[in-house]
């Protein structure tokens, strides 16, 4: 059993990978599994960490590669990098994430970040990323990442797939008229997700980005509200949810950015803070 599966996994990470790719990979050890459930996990854990190195090789390739795809053709490597999902380097970083926009506030939103040097993620709709196409090419050329918001809104665990399939390609198309790239990310409306949501953002190549801070920022339209919700919430690898079309969550973002540096954290992208995001897997925080 072990060696049947042992060799399948081979012949898939095989299949999965560019030559130039696969030439760099160590050889596969004996799986120490003991059980037919720790074999499948390694073989799954393997198979993500098979996929990170693929994207790893491949640069800017975007949208990631969905799994069971072939991966695009991976330039040669200059110089391999070590696996980094936010890791090393970022282990005290917090994305901070802006739904429901682009839209009035945004464009004084970027210049705020822009003048503390700190990046954020934007979860747009697509009718407002038609209506702002400015805006997402700014957010693109500033370094933050663009992510999806579906279509209209609406909560995806109560669609069937096909539906879910066209809120999410009518978003990816809306961003990718803007900026000329899709994103990686869909962020399921409300947080509403479940198995339907999870297979189609998997076949589609794209995660799914929740959060384990919410600011409650529509709510309360108190920017101090918003500040202490956001800076005391949030831990290293925490994703913090704000709307970029309230005007007082707008004028909290000093003092998100502010607070969290001051408690060593710091703010940046999802693709920064995740850097090899799993298909059709739900992100609630990194780690
Ligand atoms: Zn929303």
């Amino acid at each position: 059993m072990r060696r049947i599966l042992t060799s399948a996994l081979t012949v898939l990470i095989a299949a999965a990978m560019p030559a130039a790719a696969h030439a760099q990979l160590p050889q596969i050890p004996r799986l120490p599994a003991s059980s037919s459930a720790d074999i499948q996990g390694e073989i799954n854990h393997r198979l993500e960490d098979a996929r990170a190195q693929v994207e790893d090789f491949s640069s800017q390739a975007f949208p990631h590669t969905a799994p069971g795809k072939k991966a695009p053709a991976a330039p040669a490597p200059k110089k391999p990098q070590p696996r980094n999902n936010g890791g090393v380097d970022c282990a005290n970083c917090v994305a901070i994430t802006y739904d429901d926009g682009p839209g009035a506030e945004t464009n004084r939103l970027l210049d705020k970040l822009k003048a503390k040097n700190a990046h954020a993620s934007f979860m747009v709709l697509a009718p407002n990323a038609y209506q702002h196409p400015e805006l997402l090419k700014r957010m693109k050329a500033e370094g933050h990442t663009i992510g999806n918001h579906t279509k209209s809104h609406r909560q995806l665990n109560t669609l069937s797939y096909d539906q879910v399939s066209q809120e999410i390609d009518a978003g990816n198309a809306a961003i990718k008229k803007a900026t000329g790239q899709g994103t990686r990310w869909v962020r399921p409306p409300y947080g509403a997700t479940n198995a339907t949501v999870d297979q189609a953002t998997r076949d589609k190549g794209v995660s799914q980005a929740l959060w384990d801070v919410d600011t409650v920022d529509w709510k309360d339209r108190n920017s101090d509200h918003v500040c202490s919700a956001a800076v005391q919430g949030a831990r290293a690898g925490s994703i913090v949810l704000m709307h970029d079309i309230h005007p007082t969550t707008v004028d909290a973002a000093d003092c998100v950015i502010d607070g969290l540096r001051a408690k060593g954290l710091e703010p940046v992208s999802l693709d920064r803070l995740l850097r090899t995001p799993v298909a059709g897997k739900r992100y609630y925080a990194r780690g």
